[in-house]
């Protein structure tokens, strides 16, 4: 089976797996577990914060960091098609107590100057007022876009001239840096906090690492514990975690697979390829008269991508597959969709 349903399903390999095994530990709760104390140090350095904070999910990442930099009832703002708004069950309103005002930020998810301009609200007797900017890099859902500096840099000025502060939703930050051939830390120093993911691309089994300012992470670090991610010997999990951190020069492996996939797949009648720009590739199937499920049917189990919509599907590249393996689905599309 070439699974390209999505980068979390990397498997820990032999080198993170005696790495957990050898991990010294301690109570993190405590904060006595010298393996993720060294991982939150090297991951604060890497997007160049402060400090770090080791999740147990992107999301939690995610929710930590809205309700940290917010109070109940305050409006955040965000494209719609960004993760926060679509996957994460709605947690800004169920955990922060946020409304959340979404913007239509095509064609690459993110909110122009004016946009935000438009959008924010003073706070008044009547009105709740802006309380976050959220930004997504890779934005996912508008298939893997590596979202340029300059452009990040503008959404944050504008919303930091309204005194709004700004998240990163950066699950696959190292991919859109690696795409942009640019330091990470271009894409995180106009922002005041990031969430990246170890367990996709980076391939570790569990984890991801809210980073941002000394003051925030100590804050984050209570509402974690309230939001149930207070762990105890969590070496164990962050010393693949800390093997992770190593593997971000091979995401250029997984963009190149990339790129092979969606021309082999371009040319397959009834499919239009967009992209790619990291490791996601989107396929229009409305040109096949099929439903994406029931394209995936089709497919079988040989080869397995997600349904991303009624006609798109989303086709994702990892490290746990190879050039042959993407020619080889290539091929197994083309033969089950003739
Ligand atoms: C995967 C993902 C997340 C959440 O990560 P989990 O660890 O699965 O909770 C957040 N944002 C984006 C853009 C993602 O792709």
């Amino acid at each position: 089976m070439i699974d390209l349903r999505s980068d979390t399903v990397t498997k820990p390999d032999d080198e993170m797996r005696d790495a957990a095994a050898a991990a010294e530990v301690g109570d993190d709760v405590y904060g006595e577990d010298p393996t993720v104390n060294d991982l939150e140090a090297r991951a604060a350095e890497r997007v160049g914060k402060e400090a770090a904070l080791y999740v147990p999910t992107g999301t939690m990442g995610n929710q930590i960091a809205a309700r940290v930099h917010t109070e109940r009832g305050q409006e955040v703002l965000a494209d719609r098609k960004s993760h926060v708004v679509k996957y994460e069950l709605g947690g800004l309103a169920q955990l922060a107590g946020l409304q959340v005002r979404m913007l239509d930020a095509d064609p690459r998810g993110v909110p122009t100057p004016e946009q935000i301009d438009a959008s924010y609200v003073a706070e008044d007797l009547h009105r709740p007022g802006t309380g976050l900017l959220c930004l997504e890099n890779t934005h996912n859902a508008r298939g893997g876009l590596a979202i340029e500096p300059e452009k990040i840099e503008a959404a944050a000025d504008t919303a930091h001239d309204r005194d709004v502060p700004v998240h990163v939703d950066g699950a696959r930050l190292f991919n859109a840096a690696t795409a942009l051939d640019v330091p990470v830390t271009d894409l995180t120093d106009p922002v005041d906090s990031v969430m990246f993911c170890l367990s996709k691309g980076l391939g570790a089994p569990v984890g991801s690492m809210l980073a941002g300012s000394e003051e925030f992470i100590e804050r984050a670090r209570r509402v974690r514990k309230l939001f149930g991610g207070g762990m105890r010997q969590a070496g164990i999990v962050a010393a693949p975690g800390l093997r992770a951190l190593e593997n971000v020069a091979d995401l250029e492996t997984d963009h190149e697979n990339a790129r092979l996939l969606a021309d082999g797949l371009d040319e397959i009648g009834g499919l239009e390829v967009q992209g790619p720009e990291t490791n996601i590739v989107l396929v229009d199937v409305s040109g096949l008269g099929l439903a994406s499920e029931d394209v995936l049917e089709r497919l079988g189990e040989d080869v397995r991508a997600s349904a991303f919509g009624e006609t798109t599907l989303r086709f994702c590249t990892h490290r746990c597959v190879s050039r042959d393996d993407v020619e080889n689905a290539v091929e197994l599309v083309a033969e089950r969709l003739e």
